[in-house]
């Protein structure tokens, strides 16, 4: 397990607050506010991984596509989550807590 921290937006305190991201090798697991101890779960382990392998290329090709499903599913779309986050973990974090809170 390896833990991250990142400056993002807390429904709870309704304000940008230190949040751990908790690793499981190079998949998100959790995240969690330092302050309210709120967590929020991901359940990638249940992906396959071409599932995931191909997330990415669609991901990858498709950005808009993507924010539109965020959009409209939030939890479907964190279920998507393991293909992005291996390329760029923190940005694509932030990106998407961003949106879920929004
Ligand atoms: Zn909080």
């Amino acid at each position: 397990m390896t833990i991250e921290h990142a400056q993002l937006y807390c429904e709870t305190c309704e304000k940008v607050t230190n949040h751990e991201l908790h690793y499981a090798g190079r998949l998100l697991e959790s995240v969690r506010c330092s302050r309210c101890e709120t967590q929020f779960e991901l359940s990638q382990r249940a992906l396959l991984p071409a599932y995931v392998r191909d997330l990415e290329s669609r991901i990858a090709s498709k950005p808009r596509r993507m924010l539109h499903r965020a959009t409209r599913d939030p939890l479907g779309f964190a279920r998507q989550l393991p293909g992005a986050i291996l390329r760029q973990p923190r940005k694509f974090v932030r990106e998407f807590w961003s949106l879920i809170r929004r």
